[in-house]
């Protein structure tokens, strides 16, 4: 097998909850910019830009991090991430969330050498200022934050790619990965491509399957996979 590399969402899926809903949920306004992020009313980068600033002037980024670091995180992701730095696997973090958040999280279970991709928030005079390092217009895929991008920059080209998600920010990265792990809305939308996968619960049910693939001298990379990642590197 090739060098194998894997990426993890971050929302929903290292934490238990959606941290990038729950932050507006608790101290802003959700809706009805969800709904209409929904509809096609709102771009993601208008929708973001009007959850931040229905936070209240009082809530800074320490007040975020310390929210983020009491958040409840996937009991067995410590097991597994380990198990990838005992056995030199490259696990990165990507999501279309923003980093204050994520980072606090991670810092808060010593994970915080991983690599993440993500879209990023600061505080500057009393207004957010909100960037999006992987936005990209050659794919399609309508999150600020292109995950596949993130499958594609810093791997080699033919690397064996592993992705675990759960749901709408992960359906474009799902399509380029050789082996899928994924529940809620990713399961059903890879049931519906076709797109081979593994239905997941907690990090244990990952880790088990990885093991074994690991063992395993019969896993190919997914042909798909490596069509629609040389068209990408094409096009970008
Ligand atoms: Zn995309």
């Amino acid at each position: 097998m090739n060098d194998v590399y894997i990426f993890t969402d971050f929302d929903g899926t290292i934490t238990l909850d959606d941290l990038g809903d729950k932050l507006f949920l608790d101290f802003g306004q959700f809706e009805p910019f969800h709904s209409e992020l929904l509809s096609h009313k709102l771009d993601i980068r208008q929708y973001w830009e009007l959850l931040f600033e229905s936070l209240p002037d009082n809530i800074d980024e320490q007040f975020i991090r310390n929210w983020a670091a009491a958040q409840q995180v996937d009991a067995y992701f410590l097991d597994f991430a380990e198990f990838c730095k005992g056995n030199c696997l490259p696990l990165a973090v990507v999501s279309d969330g923003f980093d204050l958040y994520i980072d606090a999280v991670l810092s808060n279970i010593n994970q915080n050498h991983l690599k993440v991709y993500s879209n990023k928030a600061k505080k500057n005079n009393g207004s957010w200022n909100l960037t999006y390092p992987l936005a990209t217009e050659s794919c399609g895929c309508l999150v600020a934050s292109c995950k596949r991008n993130a499958l594609l920059k810093d791997v080699p080209t033919d690397a064996f790619l592993i992705f675990i998600g759960d749901g709408y920010s992960d359906f474009c990265a799902a399509q380029y990965a050789d082996i899928v792990f994924a529940k809620k809305s990713l399961a059903r939308f890879c049931f519906e491509q076709k797109i081979p996968h593994h239905n997941w619960r907690s990090f244990f049910d990952v880790l088990a399957v990885l093991r074994k693939i690991l063992h395993s001298k019969t896993v190919r990379p997914r042909h798909q996979a490596r069509l629609r990642r040389m068209e990408a590197f094409k096009s970008e």
